[in-house]
């Protein structure tokens, strides 16, 4: 692993480069599980920004467990999150699920995530190195620290010092009442292990919209650099993940309980 001074990773987007890091700004990341519609992805971008946000998520190719279940829109999913970029002047953050599409998916996204499912695909991670689009690596949801940071390894060895570490829940023995454990205590340890900037997600962390708050301001106190929220106009007609999404008002109101205790958001 590599030691030493915190590194920021900068992120050009329309409004400007955005630093994630330990000395900087708290970098807020919000936007729905998947992008739906031209409609819903720019209102929601609208909304998140007002907010505060500088990045836009949303997933135009879906990991789900159903092959039945919606897999995204794909392609045409891409030219929305295009709009609604051009609309905010947010950032975008999108899932490569196939390193066939990384070429298509850079045109339009700042950053490239790296989803939970796919952290242990090495040649994925290796061709995602070989593109300079900073990269969002989430943890897998039974991957250790070291193989999360081995991970993150293989995508710098390949030439891209930009990635972004990210804690999405891990799997325990009881999701009764949340979705994932959420493994808050990442923070300090990453800390103490390297340099890379930290983003905590307690929307797929917890699973349930009430408890993300709580979880954005622990994540908070505990010195995250950045946070990933989701964020639907209208959550129980979601395609994927309603129950674990703010609506935008709510989303709102997190802003504001955030600012009081974050580092500037
Ligand atoms: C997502 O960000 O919508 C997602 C699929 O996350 P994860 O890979 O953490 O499950
Ligand atoms: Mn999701």
């Amino acid at each position: 692993f590599r030691h030493g001074e915190a590194s920021q990773v900068f992120v050009s987007t329309p409004d400007g480069a955005v630093p994630f890091g330990e000395h900087e700004p708290l970098v807020i990341v919000a936007g729905p599980c998947s992008v739906e519609n031209e409609e819903m992805i720019v209102e929601t971008a609208k909304r998140v920004k007002a907010a505060g946000a500088k990045f836009l998520r949303g997933g135009a190719y879906k990991p789900r467990t159903s092959p039945y279940a919606f897999q995204g829109h794909g392609e045409s999913a891409l030219a929305l999150l295009a709009a609604a970029k051009e609309a905010s002047g947010l950032g975008i953050i999108t899932e490569v699920m196939d390193a066939a599409d990384i070429e298509k998916i850079a045109e339009v996204a700042d950053v490239l995530q790296v989803g939970a499912r796919n952290m242990h695909n090495f040649s994925l991670l290796k061709k995602i190195g070989a593109q300079d689009k900073p990269v969002l690596l989430k943890r897998g949801m039974s991957a250790t620290i070291d193989e999360w940071l081995m991970a993150a390894e293989y995508i710098m060895a390949a030439g891209n010092p930009n990635v972004i570490l990210c804690e999405r829940g891990i799997r325990t023995f009881d999701s009764r009442y949340a979705r994932n454990t959420l493994d808050l205590a990442v923070i300090p340890v990453l800390r103490s292990l390297t340099h890379l900037p930290i983003m905590i997600d307690p929307s797929h962390g917890t699973g349930k919209w009430e408890y993300v708050p709580s979880m954005a301001m622990a994540a908070i106190a505990g010195g995250t650099d950045s946070l990933m929220i989701e964020v639907h106009p209208n959550p129980s007609k979601a395609l994927s993940d309603g129950p674990q999404s703010l609506t935008p008002d709510r989303f709102d109101r997190l802003m504001t309980d955030l600012a009081v205790i974050g580092k500037a958001v």
